[in-house]
This record gives C-alpha cells, structure tokens and sequence, in this order.
C-alpha cells in the first residue's frame, strides 16, 4: 500500500461547518439557518461588512474554534488514516489560532503528522510542500485553486460549495465515503 500525503482542511471540513451560526446570530441579531448559508464569506451569510465580522471574529474567534462541534466519522477515520498514510492539516487560519487549535485536535484525538497555520487561504504552496496526493477541502475557491495546479481534491458537500467542479475534483457527502476513496486510491497507486 503507498503511504500518501493528506492534507487537510480544518473548518468545515473536521469541523462542523456551521457552528459558529448560533455565536454570530446573537451578536448580529440575525436569524440565519445552516440551510441559508450559501456564501463561503460569513459577512456576506450575515449581511454585514467584512470589518463588522472582523471585529467579531476577533472577540470570539478563539470560543468558537474551542467551541466548534466536529463532524461525524471525523475521529475514527482520521484514526484509521494515519496508521498508513500523512496527514496534514492545512488551515488558513491565524497562527495566534495554533494553540486552541492543537488543544480542539487533542481533545477530539485526531493524530496528525503536521499542523499549518498559514493565515492565508492560499494553500497551493504548502500543498506542493507537502506533496499532496490528496486535499480535503470545503471551500469552493480552495478546491478551484489546487485542483487548478494539479493536485487531486475531495470537496466536502455545503451549502456554500455548490458549483461546477473540475475533473480532479470529488464531491463528497461524509468521512465514510472519504475513506472509502483514499482506500481505493492508495490500492490503484500500489498496483
Ligand atoms: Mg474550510
């Protein structure tokens, strides 16, 4: 069996995409559903100006990555994954994150072999650093992106990701099928 390289993503793709809903409509004094959220930009879910979520991101940001819910199969597959295989996470999130973020991967036990914080939602670089076989993805533009420079993707279905995908570009609905996929992968690699 080939050893690859999974990068992936962390908001919305371990975690459960939708829940910082409940901390924004309170603050914001919105009424949004998981279901209304079609935009990737949360400002734009919102409809407030992106200094306005700024601004609440930057008193809440760390609660709700504490907070976050992770999705379901996350644990067991990432388990399951990192006996034979890398897995990286790569996250656009701030490295003043890194600390709430290693301490959610704790107390959830996902292992990993590496954590980036890279601040920027360009990932292609780190992807090739890494050498991505295969990057787990919830942002549209992300998956664009890398599937773009040549790397293979799996995008986690949202309702925010909806759109025409690229031939190397996976639609998926849940870490089952995602296993699935990698296991089937890695045996055509090995072959
Ligand atoms: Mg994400």
């Amino acid at each position: 069996m080939q050893r690859l390289s999974l990068c992936i993503d962390i908001d919305g793709t371990v975690t459960d995409p939708y829940y910082w809903i409940q901390r924004a409509n309170k603050y914001f004094k919105r009424n949004i559903r998981p279901e209304d959220v079609i935009y990737y930009e949360m400002h734009e879910v919102l409809g407030v100006e992106e200094n306005e979520y700024d601004e609440f991101y930057s008193i809440y940001g760390t609660m709700l990555h504490k907070e976050a819910e992770i999705r379901r199969g996350v644990r067991e597959v990432i388990s399951e994954l990192y006996k034979t295989h890398y897995i990286h996470f790569v996250t656009a999130r701030e490295e003043t994150m890194e600390f709430v973020s290693l301490d959610w991967l704790n107390k959830h036990r996902i292992p990993y072999d590496t954590i980036s914080l890279l601040g920027s939602p360009d990932k292609v670089q780190r992807a090739e650093d890494l050498e991505s076989d295969i990057f787990i993805e919830d942002c549209y533009e992300n998956a664009l992106q890398l599937a773009s420079a040549g790397f293979e993707v799996l995008l986690i279905d949202c309702s925010y990701n909806q759109g025409p995908i690229l031939p190397n570009i996976t639609r998926v609905y849940h870490w089952y099928q995602i296993k699935e996929i990698i296991a089937r992968h890695s045996e055509k690699e090995a072959s």
